[in-house]
């Protein structure tokens, strides 16, 4: 697609989305939460939310409260659930905008529990159980008698317990495993008691592949609903589809003579008359700074050269006379036969391919197809 009023933009096919949301439920025979922190990995969280649930996905999940906030704000009525950290003082906004929250620790517990009592109205719980991540967690061995404390709290809706996976991308998964039997050791105790939390959940996108037996109830795709690795490892099935395309258009050519420096610091001095064209793109955009990027141009892969700016970087056309201003060219995606995937990206910027989602910035226009 050829837009006229951007200069740079991201596409992002929600039928994609929608694709791999029921492929994952197809694979775990779980419900799914849909896993749109950090804006939707670059992609946009409400319309991928939106995506997400008409495929079928029963809950959202989001890493802050202020995420599953805008949610609210923007009409999407599903189950959300905060991930990480929830400052007690939004508790009476979680209730309120019947948000479930993570709860490991004790004390942010009593907290909760004040600001709930305050509040009037329950507050959905979902316990975090430290299995192995060493990150958010209670230590496996308190969490019978917490479940015990905090069911006997009016205030309280034990919804969901849970845990997340620090090697399950790995082809050996016995980390992974060893975290699963601490996690089944849990429930155990927890069911000999006569407890049985009704959401149980564990498997991120690489689990959600190598893990079958982590599925339990919910699985909470991120990286995968996205179309993309959850690790060189770990490479998601063929019917899989990536979901973004960045384009941008080139906004200048012109012929410079021998000897021409481009760019800040000059690192890269014409040899002859060479054809050097201008994108609207530079590391404001989350384009990354360092040398031998490369871009898409009439379907060929073409180098970018210089110093990427800010705002705006330069790439050599002497192979493409045919190129003019207005052409489209494509930084992350398709092109004719060629393509450039975000896993690429990363491998050439040493970073993974979560990085470079997350990494574009708001600042681009994201324009949604097949809504
Ligand atoms: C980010 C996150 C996920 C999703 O992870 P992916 O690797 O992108 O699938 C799942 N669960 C929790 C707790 C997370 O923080």
């Amino acid at each position: 697609m050829q837009n006229e009023v951007y200069s740079t933009w991201l596409e992002v096919d929600l039928e994609a989305i929608r694709n791999n949301v029921r492929q994952i439920s197809k694979i775990s025979q779980t419900q799914v939460m849909a896993v749109i922190k950090a804006n939707g990995y670059g992609h946009g969280a409400e319309a991928v939310a939106r995506a997400a649930l008409q495929a079928g996905a029963a809950w959202c999940g989001v890493a802050r409260i202020e995420e599953a906030l805008a949610l609210r704000e923007a009409h999407i009525n599903g189950n959300l659930m905060v991930l990480g950290f929830t400052p007690p003082a939004c508790i009476p906004q979680a209730i309120e905008k019947h948000i479930s929250i993570a709860v490991y620790d004790w004390n942010m517990a009593r907290k909760y529990l004040q600001y709930a009592q305050k509040t009037g109205g329950q507050l959905k719980l979902h316990i975090k159980v430290e299995t192995g991540m060493g990150r958010l967690g209670m230590q496996a061995d308190e969490v019978p008698a917490f479940i015990q404390w905090a069911c006997r709290q009016p205030q309280f809706m034990l919804e969901g317990i849970f845990t997340h996976f620090a090697r399950a991308d790995e082809p050996h998964v016995t980390s992974a495993k060893d975290q699963v039997d601490r996690f089944n050791h849990v429930l155990a105790v927890l069911n000999a008691d006569g407890i049985c939390p009704p959401i149980k959940h564990a498997a991120n996108s690489a689990a959600l592949f190598n893990l079958p037996e982590a599925h339990y109830d919910l699985v909470r795709p991120g990286i995968a609903m996205y179309g993309l690795n959850p690790s060189a490892g770990t490479i998601l099935p063929d019917h899989f589809k990536p979901a973004l395309t960045w384009k941008a258009q080139i906004t200048s050519i012109r012929m410079m003579p021998p000897g021409h420096g481009i760019s800040y610091g000059h690192l890269y001095i014409t040899a002859k008359d060479e054809r050097i064209g201008v994108i609207p793109i530079g590391y404001g955009d989350g384009f990354r700074r360092l040398n031998g990027q490369k871009v898409l141009v009439h379907g060929q892969v073409t180098d970018v050269i210089g110093r990427v700016c800010m705002d705006q970087s330069m790439i050599q056309l002497d192979a493409l006379p045919e190129a003019v201003v207005g052409d489209e060219v494509v930084l992350l995606g398709r092109q004719g036969k060629q393509s450039i995937t975000a896993e690429d990206l990363a491998a050439r910027w040493g970073i993974v391919n979560y990085e470079v989602v997350c990494g574009l910035m708001d600042r681009l226009p994201r324009i949604y197809f097949n809504e």
